[in-house]
């Protein structure tokens, strides 16, 4: 239900400029890039986001009175100016929200849905061999119907107080004037070079002069600014039903390729799928984890059943006392075992009957926790388990195949807390870095790439596949935006990007903070691994450096990775104080803020600033 309030004096202000720091001054001249700070105590609110200018955004939003929902939507509008290859209107998400007034946890599913066209075999080839991942990337055929500006949209109306109009004020004055360009955005732009010259709006946008703009100079999206400047003013069915729904078939359909670039495959989207695209209400996932209520999003994401069901594993060790390595391989192993069960059941949930409840279940997590040898490291892959409420001692014996994961590396989280309590924790995309490459000529933003999370060929063609493409499906995600609850009020949220990874690093960084009594940041900095039932596991230097070995001993195998993830959240100190972490390093390191920060360190015994959990 809409709880509209007049913002007028102060979006005024906001769009005068009036409100001084880094987006103000970003308009003025070219200059080194916005400071970016992991850390930030203080209360007002809070805004953790990869970026500094998105969480001004969102801060700015919150100093006038905007609540977490607003200031979460005008956030991942500023993402989509300063994040172009992560996010934006061309694609879709997952939103989380903890609203206070009623201390519920709600779900919406912004994620992109398959043609009507589509069938089970549109990745493969006339042979029946799935298509190369990079052609299927760069086509049309990728394109699924965007969820995002749905998502923006029924956030607001159900948790917000502002229009979208006025949400989007901060995102149309950053595209508009522009922003500094720093070397995350330069890097990004460099690596999907080939990929933005295939196509001609993209490269005009993105590669102004011919090539990745300099680090330090002023990128402006004056398309970009038009685009949300319309959709303020007319609403979001513009884009389902409007002149833009009709520019989107048009661009899917007939890619613009530029002159004396190859063909790509053209997409399968007709008006239709976008007219009837919805974005649900969805019952979060929920799991007791050592007394805290820990919700998370329920498919067509596999975010919240796989982190449950590995949490629900690990519940049955003592994570607290054990060493570190002792820890670290039952977190790898109960990573395995939940991936399995994943890979094997999770899918579309209006295409394929998922036995959440069974995943979530303690008993099923008993039988699935007995697998775990303390001495030795399993076989991986290592089989499904069987979650159908009848659970005995280990079984043994199945056979089990690894499923190569299709999910990019790109996407974008973001986390915000208003001084009322309520909490957004949100997860976007466009799927891989840069999404499908194709930029809506005249319109200054790229479509996903989000239907190669689809399986495109089964792995085993013996076992039910449950992501294969189909008319209208969703494809299924890693996105894991996660709240966490004590004794029903908030205590901390997170998220992250990366694919398939992204399991993995909430899972760590929930262990790291609730087991292993890190505070927030340095559970979000701390080396990762990630296994997700491959005979090899992931592992960052820094890992592998300091555990690598002794983990080996355990039979556990290693590939080196440079980086995984890049994790934002809010924690909720006691006295009424918040605790905004972003990613200091990764990916160019993020941004934290609060509205009005304390002085002093959570380290140095200062009470108000001890956390309401563990050592920290
Ligand atoms: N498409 C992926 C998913 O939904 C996320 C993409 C990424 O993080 O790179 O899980």
């Amino acid at each position: 239900m809409p709880r509209r309030r007049t913002f007028l004096l102060a979006l005024t202000a906001l769009t005068a400029g009036v409100l001084t720091g880094p987006t103000a001054a970003n308009a003025a001249a070219a200059g080194p890039p916005p400071e970016k700070q992991p850390l930030a105590i203080g209360s007002g609110g809070a805004v953790a986001t990869v970026d500094p200018d998105a969480t001004r955004v969102g801060l700015d939003v919150l100093a006038a009175g905007g609540n977490a929902a607003d200031a979460a939507v005008a956030a991942a509008a500023a993402l989509g100016v300063t994040e172009p290859y992560s996010a934006g209107i061309g694609g879709g998400g997952f939103f989380v929200y903890y609203d206070a007034a009623t201390g519920k946890v709600s779900t919406i599913d912004g994620r992109e849905t398959a043609p009507l066209a589509m069938g089970a075999d549109a990745f493969l080839d006339a042979h029946g061999n799935a298509l190369p991942f990079e052609e299927a990337v760069e086509s049309g055929l990728s394109v699924g119907t965007p969820g995002t500006p749905r998502t923006w949209t029924r956030a607001l109306d159900e948790f917000g107080t502002l229009s979208l109009g006025q949400a989007l004020q901060g995102a149309i004055r950053l595209a508009d004037k522009g922003f500094v360009v720093d070397e995350t955005f330069r890097q990004q732009t460099a690596d999907n070079e080939a990929k933005f010259r295939r196509f001609a709006p993209t490269a005009d946008l993105f590669l102004p002069g011919g090539a990745p703009p300099e680090v330090g100079s002023i990128f402006r999206n004056p398309d970009l600014a038009d685009t949300y400047e319309l959709l303020a003013a007319k609403g979001v069915d513009l884009v389902y039903t409007g002149e833009l729904a009709h520019e989107i078939v048009t661009t899917v359909q007939d890619p613009p390729v530029a002159a004396g670039q190859p063909e790509v495959r053209s997409g399968l989207l007709e008006p239709v799928d976008l007219a009837r695209y919805t974005a649900p209400d969805r019952e979060p996932t929920h799991v007791d984890y050592r007394g805290l209520d820990v919700y998370g999003m329920p498919p067509p994401s596999s975010g919240g059943s796989t982190v449950g069901e590995a949490l629900n594993i690990l519940e049955r060790f003592p994570m607290s006392s054990l060493s570190d390595v002792a820890a670290l391989h039952r977190y790898l192993e109960a990573s395995a075992l939940a991936f399995a069960d994943r890979n094997a059941y999770v899918g579309d949930p209006a295409y394929v009957q998922v036995p959440l409840a069974e995943l979530l279940s303690d008993e099923f997590a008993a039988e699935r926790a007995c697998a775990i040898d303390p001495d030795m490291a399993l076989p991986k892959p290592v089989p499904a388990g069987v979650p159908d409420g009848d659970y005995g001692p280990c079984p043994s014996g199945a056979s089990a195949t690894a499923a190569k994961g299709t999910e990019g590396l790109s996407t974008t989280h973001l986390t915000v807390a208003d001084k009322a309590g309520d909490v957004a924790s949100y997860t976007l995309t466009i799927e891989q870095t840069g999404g499908s490459g194709i930029t809506v000529p005249g319109r200054g933003f790229l479509l996903n790439n989000e239907l190669t999370d689809f399986t495109f060929k089964a792995a085993d063609l013996t076992k039910p596949e449950p992501n294969l493409p189909a008319p209208g499906k969703r494809p299924r995600s890693s996105m894991s935006p996660t709240i966490v609850l004590n004794d029903g009020a908030p205590l901390l949220a997170l998220g992250s990007p990366g694919g398939a990874t992204i399991i993995t690093t909430v899972l760590q960084t929930l262990v790291n903070r609730i087991d292993r009594h890190m505070s927030l940041l340095d559970a979000i900095a701390a080396p990762r691994a990630s296994q997700r039932n491959n005979p090899t596991t992931d592992a960052e230097p820094a890992f592998l450096k300091k555990y690598g070995p002794a983990l080996e001993k355990l039979g556990h195998e290693f590939a080196p990775v440079d980086e995984i993830g890049a994790a934002t959240g809010v924690e909720f100190l006691p006295g009424g104080l918040l605790l905004a972490a972003a990613e200091p390093e990764r990916r160019g390191g993020g941004s934290a803020g609060v509205v009005h920060e304390v002085a002093g360190n959570p380290d140095a015994g200062d009470p108000r600033l001890a956390p309401r959990i563990g050592n920290g």
